[in-house]
């Protein structure tokens, strides 16, 4: 049996076109038409993941972000119509793992359902290394999967947590945004690279006192991002 998905989307011909193409790759698929119903599939049908639209009918994706993260830590990938929600996303910090702008390529958002999947279904990166990496006043527990800085503990999202991971195992040096894709998400194919400027930026407000004069995870012009060593 495949993993289950739920396809949440109202506009029915997309929805039609989701389900086919889930249904082609293996998946079972439960599907909801408005957010009211997306909320009782998650429930009922315990998916392993939901790709979920923003913009519903009766709750919109945010609300029923926030009711399935209450209980529940399935991934979440959300679609977004137009680039300017994606700051709506990240602004609300809704728990939502990852997302896709519309008009998106069916192959990559089912590439990146798979990614998401595995990632999800694996252990956690680096599993049984047990030293705590130090990186200025920035902590990092591999084996708990925990993290803090300047001793205050940080409520970090799974990826969020691979990405500052993966950053301080290589602390100074400088890595693509391509390359971190690669590394942290696991991707094989040049994917939309925005996805880590938006995470990088979700764990900057985390981690910096000055979120917009970061000292720790800083930018270098032209290239990418590095976590100082
Ligand atoms: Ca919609």
């Amino acid at each position: 049996m495949g993993n289950k998905i739920l396809v949440v989307e109202d506009e029915p011909a997309l929805l039609e076109v989701l389900r086919y193409n889930f249904l082609r790759g293996g998946y079972q698929v439960v599907t909801a038409g408005d957010g009211a119903e997306a909320v009782d599939k998650a429930r009922q049908e315990k998916p392993d993941i939901i790709v979920l639209d923003l913009m519903l009918p009766k709750l919109d994706g945010l609300e029923v972000c926030r009711i399935v993260r209450r209980d529940m830590t399935m991934p979440i990938l959300m679609l977004t119509a137009r680039v300017e929600e994606v700051d709506k996303v990240v602004g609300l910090e809704m728990g939502a793992d990852d997302y896709v702008t519309k008009p998106f390529s069916i192959r990559e958002l089912m590439s990146r359902v798979k990614a998401m999947l595995r990632r999800g279904a694996m252990p956690p990166l680096y599993q049984g290394e047990s030293g705590v990496i130090r990186v200025g006043g920035i902590e990092v527990d591999p084996a708990r999967r925990l993290a803090s800085a300047e001793s205050a503990p940080l409520a970090l999202k799974p990826r969020e947590f691979d990405l500052l991971l993966f950053l301080a195992r290589n602390r100074g040096l400088v890595f693509t945004r391509e390359r971190l894709l690669e590394s942290v998400w696991g991707y094989q194919f040049a994917g939309d690279s925005n996805t880590v400027d938006v995470h990088i930026h979700w764990l900057r407000s985390k981690i910096e006192r000055d979120p917009h004069r970061p000292i720790h995870l800083v930018t270098v012009r032209g290239v990418g991002y590095k976590l100082e060593g």
